[in-house]
């Protein structure tokens, strides 16, 4: 569970990028974060695993205030999907979606079981995939990579930033396939940040949007299609 109380983040140059942001995001449900580039969806997801601060307010995940957690625990934890795809480079595919396991120190017999489940459940062939590089995947199998990746040492909480927003319109309706058969599958708590309304009211168990920092409307689909 992830609930933001009052959360308002103001950047030293002044910029207020997030404004008295309230919102509860229960254990296995799917929130998505929608609005216009500027509106603070970012600066909102960085502060959960504190690579920025509040300015004030707390966050707290399963009651906690986040600053009570050990960082490196907290960060274990939640797993990150970026934009722009960041697989290293230099590593193979295993060695990717190993990187998180083996810093919890998880033998490599796990490691290789968990790397074959996961290329599975996204429909990528292990015994083909799994020791491929980066460069020779599509970018939507990269894409795959990056949420399975940050899958990879069961994280309770998934936070996906625009994860799609560079792919084709093939891939994208092939990964959010994916993401709601995870979310069936394995109900993490997600938050998905996107611009797009059609995503956002496609993956959401609710839907938050924001506009200028705050929350203005947090509502289910079916809700929000009836009231706009
Ligand atoms: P996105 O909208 O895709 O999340 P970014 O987070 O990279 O893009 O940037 C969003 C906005 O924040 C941009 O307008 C950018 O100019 C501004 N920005 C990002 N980092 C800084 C910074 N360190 N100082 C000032 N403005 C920044
Ligand atoms: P979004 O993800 O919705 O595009 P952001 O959270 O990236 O929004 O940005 C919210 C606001 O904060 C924007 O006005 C942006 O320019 C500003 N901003 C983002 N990062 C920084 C930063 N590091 N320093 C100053 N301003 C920033």
């Amino acid at each position: 569970m992830i609930e933001f109380r009052d959360v308002t983040k103001v950047y030293p140059d002044g910029t207020e990028a997030v404004k008295d942001f309230s919102l509860k995001i229960n254990d296995g449900e799917l929130v998505t974060l929608i609005g216009p580039s500027g509106c603070g969806k970012t600066t909102t997801m960085k502060m959960v695993n504190r690579l920025t601060e509040p300015t004030s307010g707390i966050i707290y995940i399963n009651d906690i205030d986040i600053n009570d957690y050990n960082i490196h625990e907290l960060r274990w934890n939640i797993g990150y999907v970026l934009q722009e795809i960041a697989l290293f480079p230099h590593m193979t595919i295993e060695e990717n979606i190993a990187v998180v396991p083996e810093m919890k120190k998880w033998k490599r017999k796990g490691i290789r079981e968990r790397t074959k489940e996961l290329l599975d459940m996204v429909g990528l062939d292990p015994s083909v995939y799994r020791q491929r590089m980066p460069i020779e995947l599509s970018g939507g199998e990269q894409q795959r990579i990056g949420v399975i990746r940050a899958l990879a040492a069961n994280p309770d909480i998934i936070l996906m930033d625009e994860p799609f927003s560079s792919l084709d319109p093939i891939s994208r309706d092939q990964l959010q396939r994916d993401i709601r058969q995870l979310q069936r599958e394995i109900r993490k708590t997600i938050v998905f940040v996107t611009h797009d309304m059609d995503e956002a009211l496609a993956l959401g168990d609710k839907v938050c949007l924001m506009k200028k920092g705050r929350i203005i409307q947090v509502d289910t689909p079916q809700q929000l299609i009836l009231n706009p």
